[in-house]
């Protein structure tokens, strides 16, 4: 297999590179605030903007460009998902179920609210959802998934033959299921967006500034950083998937799992249109799952990863590039103008969690879905803050991963029964 490669390809992340960031000016780190926010990406940003309209003064923290980790490189899908239908969630934790579901719907929402109240230029668009599946055999889960969802009034329907043809120029799937509340933005302006609404409400931005160490004095915290220390209140991990060795507790609860986009050369209008008549976006019903999109220069941008545990960049695009061409043989000889990848925070319940760990409160475990719920998350993890009761994903117990630090012995083994299993369904 050949990846046919742009003259101007380069590896890179397509969305840093279309979106002019909030400029930040250099500001001298504050002795002292209410509220540390250490990580900026979606979920710092949106605690920020809420603590500040409150009236708190807040510090956001990145150890690198604000936005760096998952919030610019991420597939710009917003999903009201949770990886499980309302009915499942309640079988699975009762009625505590249906408040997880009502938050990922409420978190669907904010994402509109903010983008249309901020006006926020990021050309999201209400384009409805599309999750596929390969089987041969009749996909009743796509069946029951739309029934659970129609039980609290989400509207989604099972399509097959000419209605799927409709939707999806590919013979690779049996069935699909439309959910019409989803959208698509553009990840990196949205987060522009998000950065100058922080910085409106009046957080101080401090990029290129990790923070060290959080240790206790009394009832407040130091965070210390290469650039001096700031006393604080509170302190909000919003790291995801990129937690590091700051807080050991909160990284032992997230594995963090790479995930690879390619982006190819603009379609051409007729083949844009042949590939995704409606324009939504897409998913398979696969364990090692493909994700697909247009975005609004009419490139094909494919997501997914090979396995469980390490890729190389370039393995991962010629992998992406041959995954697409069997959904889309139609697409043979596009070329490919961008590849990148990043972290994607996995718990072992599949939910994100927040709350506080050692007296610290975090929000986390987007696991791959965190565009509109790790936005939400930050919002009410700072009306948290402020003394407003937690999401309903704080109810959820902690559960740390088993032999995180010897991940690597273990994730290939889970990833070769993850090939099995997506090879037997096909
Ligand atoms: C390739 C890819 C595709 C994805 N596609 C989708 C999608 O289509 N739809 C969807 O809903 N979700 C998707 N996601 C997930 C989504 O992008 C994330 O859930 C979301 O961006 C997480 O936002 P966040 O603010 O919690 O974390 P991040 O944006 O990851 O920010 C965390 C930040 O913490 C900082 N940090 C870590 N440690 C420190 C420290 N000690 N000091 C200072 N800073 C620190 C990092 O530098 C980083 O910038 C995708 C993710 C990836 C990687």
């Amino acid at each position: 297999m050949i990846t046919h490669l742009s003259p101007g390809y380069a590896p890179g992340v397509l969305w840093q590179e279309t979106a002019t960031p909030h400029p930040i000016a250099p500001q001298p780190l504050p002795d002292a605030v209410d509220v540390v926010i250490i990580g900026g990406g979606y979920c710092g940003l949106s605690a920020a903007t809420e603590l500040a309209q409150r009236g708190r003064s807040v510090a956001i923290l990145d150890a690198h460009d604000l936005g760096w980790g998952a919030s610019t490189r991420n597939g710009g899908m917003v999903l009201p998902d949770l990886k499980a239908g309302p009915e499942s969630l309640t079988k699975r934790y009762g009625e505590l179920g249906l408040r997880l579901h009502a938050a990922v719907e409420a978190a669907f929402d904010h994402v509109e609210h903010v983008i249309a109240a901020g006006s926020i230029d990021c050309a999201y668009e209400r384009t409805g959802q599309l999750y596929l599946s390969h089987g041969q055999r009749a996909p009743a889960h796509l069946d029951a998934l739309a029934i659970e969802l129609a039980s609290v009034g989400s509207a989604a329907h099972v399509v097959r033959g000419d209605a799927l043809r409709a939707e999806v120029g590919s013979a690779a799937f049996s069935a699909g299921l439309v959910v019409e509340r989803s959208g698509g933005l553009h990840p990196a302006r949205f987060h522009a967006g998000l950065t100058r609404l922080a910085a409106a409400a009046g957080a101080s931005l401090h990029p290129h500034t990790p923070a060290t160490a959080v240790t206790q004095a009394a009832t407040r915290w130091r965070v210390s950083t290469p650039r001096g220390d700031i006393d604080a209140e509170h302190v909000l991990l919003a790291t995801n998937a990129y937690a590091d060795s700051l807080v050991p507790a909160l990284r032992r609860r997230v594995l963090p799992m790479g995930s690879f986009i390619i982006a190819t050369e603009p379609l051409a209008p007729e083949v844009a249109q042949a590939v995704l008549p409606t324009g939504r976006m897409c998913f398979n019903d696969r364990h090692l799952l493909w994700y697909w999109r247009l975005d609004d220069a009419g490139r094909m941008v494919f997501g997914g990863r090979k396995r469980l545990g390490s890729v190389g960049l370039e393995e991962a695009r010629d992998y992406l590039y041959q995954s697409m061409l069997e959904i889309y043989p139609q697409l043979a000889g596009t070329k490919v103008e961008r590849t990148w990848g990043g972290q994607v925070a996995l718990t072992l319940d599949r939910l994100p969690h927040c709350g506080q760990v050692g007296g610290l409160w975090y929000a986390t475990g987007c696991n791959g879905s965190g565009v509109a719920l790790n936005t939400w998350l930050g919002h009410r993890m700072g009306a948290a803050i402020d003394g407003e009761p937690l999401p309903a994903f704080a109810e959820l117990p902690p559960r740390p991963i088993p032999l995180h630090s010897l991940r690597r012995v273990w994730l290939p083994v889970v990833s070769a029964w993850f090939h099995h299993q997506d090879r037997r369904a096909s």
